[in-house]
């Protein structure tokens, strides 16, 4: 079966592969088409398209935002972000926003490590930093070079994770506004992996009629940690409200080192009718791609 993937980091953000390796990787695993989608930076995306260019591999330009509503946190794709656009300039001042908010938070997060009993400076995390988005994979990987735990796992259980006694919650867009801000480019903009939020099934369905008047049109239906039932859920979800489904790995590398580019933990099918599918849908808009 041919495969896709529409959903991965690069160490741009969190992943732990460059993006032209990224591509690379994907090729040489036999995938058609990838999409780049790090959280708030499009810094990876012009090195991800040279490489994919030459190797004939399809390529999809794209970015992950958090979101929260009151609900909790939800996270928005963007697919076929334009490398020129007349509302680009708007859209990478709001990221710069975000990673200003990422700093400062990151900031907090390692203040309070050290109050209990972790001793780390902030440029012990930058330098686990690649890219120009950091956020807690990179206070995970200076703790664990320090010897402060022995897995990720632990870490973000103990000190990192919503519950942890080192988190600090993140300053986020509205949901309805990460859905403007992509809509406005003209990008296709997805709800990514809605099960792993563990909302309810009734205010996920009224999330996706609100966001769906705001420019939504895509579910991320296949994912990693999605269960059959789960991509079930979405797809149905995504019937109701008149929109097109999505998938991807969430591929971050080493960083989740069970999750691997295409096929997820192993089980991962995400049908090429779905590139196909949304493809034909920018297509009807008059979209590029
Ligand atoms: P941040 O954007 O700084 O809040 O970090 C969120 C990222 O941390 C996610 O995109 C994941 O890559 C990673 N992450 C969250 N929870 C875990 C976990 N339990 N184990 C490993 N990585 C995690
Ligand atoms: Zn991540
Ligand atoms: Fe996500
Ligand atoms: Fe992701």
């Amino acid at each position: 079966m041919t495969r896709i993937d529409l959903h991965s980091h690069s160490t741009a953000s969190d992943g732990s592969d460059a993006p032209a390796d990224l591509v690379r990787k994907a090729h040489a695993l036999g995938l058609a088409a990838l999409a780049l989608t790090d959280h708030d930076t499009l810094a990876g995306l012009d090195e991800g398209e040279a490489a994919a260019e030459e190797c004939g591999l399809e390529f999809i330009r794209g970015c992950e935002l958090s979101a929260r509503g009151e609900r909790g946190e939800l996270h928005i794709l963007g697919l076929w972000i334009p490398g020129t656009h007349p509302e680009l300039e708007n859209f990478e001042c709001m990221l710069r926003e975000l990673r200003e908010r990422r700093d400062k938070r990151n900031r907090t997060m390692t203040e309070r490590l050290n109050a209990l009993g972790c001793r780390l400076d902030y440029e012990e995390v930058l330098a686990e930093a690649r890219g120009e988005s950091v956020g807690r994979p990179h206070i995970a990987a200076a703790l664990l070079r320090k010897g402060y735990a022995k897995s990720a796992e632990e870490i973000f259980n103990r000190w990192l994770g919503s519950k942890g006694s080192a988190y600090e919650p993140k300053q986020v867009l509205q949901p309805e506004e990460a859905v403007r801000h992509i809509a406005a480019l003209g990008a296709t903009v997805a709800l990514a992996h809605p099960r792993l939020g563990r909302h309810s099934d009734v205010w996920l369905d009224a999330t996706a009629r609100e966001l769906t008047a705001h420019g939504l049109s895509a579910v991320e239906a296949y994912h990693s940690e999605h269960s059959e039932a789960d991509t079930r859920f979405c797809t149905d979800l995504a019937a109701r409200h008149g929109l097109a489904l999505c998938g991807g790995s969430d591929y971050h590398g080493k960083l989740k080192p069970d999750i691997r580019l295409g096929t997820g933990k192993g089980g991962l099918r995400i049908p090429l009718g779905i590139l196909e599918h949304l493809k034909a849908e920018r297509r009807k808009l008059g979209l590029p791609m």
